[in-house]
């Protein structure tokens, strides 16, 4: 009796730890079950060429994350930016590229996306190695908080999808930062499963990263930019934008690179 009566406790025990993963799961689903609006995909046709190249199977996969996406995630308009549905699909449908064979929960600390028109002004203080501190006024296009607020600028936004073989993309690369904040502060380190991964990501991105940076001294040109050499997480962010945009240059510079992405990102853009 003492047994059974125990039994039934676990259960319910199981029951309330697991009620809330699967009731996301079951609404995820469903969400993904419905036909995507015909709008909808008009704004990714005109806005985000980069969808048309994709192999048909992932071009469904990338419409249910968008459903599940904006579903899940409020979008406020900054400076007066009104939100429409052309905002949101155009920045759900880039964002959602860094998910489609992932095995993924999104962006699980994402809590909003912020559109600015235009560039935006941020006023910040920083410190010196001498510990000066000063104030600096910075115009950007993007940003990711750890607090899980994506910053972005419309314009840019709009420059970044209709030139899909350039390089720049910044909600790839905002996106990036939020992978890579699940863990905690950006350190170009996102989450990964196993320890031998960890370790293969950590030997290659750390022989490519220092390479980059004795570049970057000596004023050598280079695929990718300087601003990579600013940090782990800008050399995640800014390698993730050529890993979608330009994949053929990256895999045939920096062969290793390129794989420990495809690998990470579970997708092989030279195949599109
Ligand atoms: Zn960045």
């Amino acid at each position: 009796m003492a047994l059974s009566l125990m039994a039934v406790a676990l259960c319910g025990v199981i029951f309330w730890l697991l009620r809330e993963p699967l009731a996301k799961s079951w609404r995820r689903r469903r969400l993904r079950s419905r036909a995507f609006p015909h709008e909808w995909r008009e704004h990714i046709r005109r806005r985000f060429p980069y969808f048309s190249a994709l192999p048909a199977d992932l071009q469904i996969k990338l419409k249910r994350l968008v459903q599940v996406f904006l579903a899940e995630t409020p979008f406020i308009g900054c400076n007066g930016l009104a939100i429409t549905d052309e905002i949101r699909v155009t920045i759900a449908a880039q964002a959602c590229l860094l998910l489609l064979n992932r095995r993924t929960d999104y962006f699980p600390n994402l809590r909003e996306v912020l559109v600015y028109p235009d560039r935006f002004i941020v006023d910040r203080e920083a410190a010196n190695p001498t510990g000066l501190v000063t104030r600096q006024r910075q115009v950007l296009s993007g940003e990711s908080w750890l607090t899980g607020q994506v910053i972005l600028s419309w314009q840019d936004v709009l420059e970044g999808a209709a030139r899909p073989g350039d390089g720049h993309n910044v909600v790839i690369h905002e996106f990036a930062h939020q992978l890579d904040q699940e863990t905690g502060p950006a350190n170009g380190a996102p989450l990964m499963f196993g320890k031998l991964r960890y370790a293969r990501w950590a030997d290659v991105l750390g022989r490519e990263y220092a390479e980059l940076q004795q570049r970057a001294s000596t004023g050598q040109e280079s695929l990718i930019s300087d601003y990579a050499a600013t940090s782990p997480a800008e050399f995640f962010a800014v390698v993730s934008e050529l890993f979608f945009e330009r994949p053929r240059d990256l895999a045939s510079e920096h062969p290793s690179l390129y794989a420990q992405f495809s690998d990470y990102y579970r997708v092989n853009p030279l195949s599109w």
